[in-house]
């Protein structure tokens, strides 16, 4: 246990509620056995030795302490119970019956900082992503075990943020059965076969589910570009909307080959339109393909905020190229999940794209998160995944 007192200027997001501290916040440190460098829980006091919030503590990262409570609770089993079955009881309020694949924990979301959990079907795909969540991996798991029966709990921590953490990947079973190759998950009546071991992510884009039914709702007679299509999550949804064609593109081929069996799965076999392999952003340039619909969802371009320039200048030449595919009155569904990119710059990226693509062009909706991607309002970072849904004039 360490106690950490912080510099007086930097008291006032941890008073607010915001989840992180860095190094350069903290005053000085207190620890009770005389070592500062492990990874462990920390009370966070003000300058005046007010207790403040409980968090985890770790030395080797600049991100020193995530916050976990603004209550002086004890971290341990019970808590991590507390707080999935909170989690949890909402998720099952709400998505009962339109999926049985959605996102149970979400990190800072949650006030679970580094624990990412998503349920699909009968299995739950775990992501520590730190240090500090590291030690509470046997409590999460009988917490999750207890509060939502499943054939087997399977890790999946691995990535940039746990080597920032200085973790090595952890992946396999932590419960129960080990997940076969395939699953299968439905979402609003639309099947997809999901890789938990070796896909994207966990294995899903979950976090797009309410922009593929959105997709759904305008697909009618439409010809459409899924660019960037994963395992065809948008494709499958534009063909049950009733879509003319579709080209579905993606650099993955084993998220095509499972995107044609996605598209099989649900009835559509050797449908109009093709599955393409490439370079998305040479495809754009080339093709002189135009279409009623494109959906532009590139992985995120941005991870740390010294990318974002970088970045702005490949989500500006994406839209731009996309925006003179668009048939007259055509729709461009644009996203960004480069967690850095604010939504007020990506929409000025956006514009940047329209002016020099001659388009004119209105945003009739704004998209964003499903309901099981909840962001805190005291961590307004957590916002990763902003879009837009534009209609051109002419
Ligand atoms: N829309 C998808 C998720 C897209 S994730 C869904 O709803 O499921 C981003 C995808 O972009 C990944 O499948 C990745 O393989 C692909 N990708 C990454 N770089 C690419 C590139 N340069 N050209 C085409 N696809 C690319």
């Amino acid at each position: 246990m360490i106690n950490i007192y912080l510099k007086p200027t930097r008291e006032r997001p941890v008073v607010n509620g915001h989840p992180w501290i860095f190094s350069g916040a903290i005053e000085r440190l207190e620890c009770f056995d005389g070592n500062d460098q492990v990874v462990s829980v920390a009370d966070v006091f003000d300058s005046k030795k007010n207790w403040l919030a409980r968090g985890l503590y770790n030395p080797k990262s600049q991100l020193r302490v995530r916050l976990l409570t603004w209550q002086k609770e004890a971290i341990d089993q019970n808590f991590f119970s507390r707080r999935l079955a909170h989690a949890l009881t909402f998720r099952a309020e709400q998505l009962t019956g339109s999926t049985n694949a959605y996102r149970l924990c979400n990190g800072d979301g949650d006030f679970l900082p580094g624990l990412i959990i998503d349920r699909y079907a009968d299995y739950c795909v775990c992501q520590i992503l730190t240090a500090g969540m590291e030690l509470f991996k046997d409590a999460i798991v009988n917490a999750l075990s207890a509060i939502a029966s499943s054939k087997g709990i399977f890790e999946r921590s691995e990535g940039r943020v746990r080597e920032e953490e200085g973790l090595a990947a952890s992946t396999g079973a932590l419960a129960g059965e080990t997940p076969p190759e395939l699953i299968q998950i439905e979402e609003h009546g639309n099947k997809f076969f999901v890789d938990l071991k070796h896909g994207q992510k966990t294995g899903f884009f979950l976090d797009q589910r309410d922009n593929r039914a959105f997709l759904a709702t305008l697909a009618r007679n439409k010809t459409i570009l899924n660019c960037f299509s994963y395992t065809g999550g948008f494709s499958v949804y534009a063909f049950t909307g009733g879509a003319k064609e579709v080209v579905t593109f993606d650099s993955s081929h084993p998220a095509l080959e499972l995107a044609e069996r996605n598209l099989d799965l649900n009835g559509f076999a050797d449908p109009p339109g093709e599955l393409i392999k490439g370079d998305a952003f040479a495809y754009l340039k080339e093709i002189e393909q135009k279409f009623d619909v494109i959906v532009l969802d590139p992985p995120a371009l941005a991870h740390r905020r010294r990318d974002i320039d970088a970045a702005t200048g490949g989500y500006k030449f994406l839209n731009l190229h996309a925006l003179r595919h668009l048939n007259p009155g055509g729709l461009l569904l644009t996203f960004s999940c480069s967690p850095h990119l604010s939504a007020d710059l990506f929409q000025k990226v956006v514009f940047g794209a329209a002016v020099d693509a001659g388009r004119k062009v209105v945003v009739v909706k704004r998209l964003g998160h499903p309901v099981d991607h909840p962001v805190s309002l005291h961590h307004p970072e957590g916002e990763y995944l902003k879009g837009l849904a534009l209609r051109a004039l002419d």
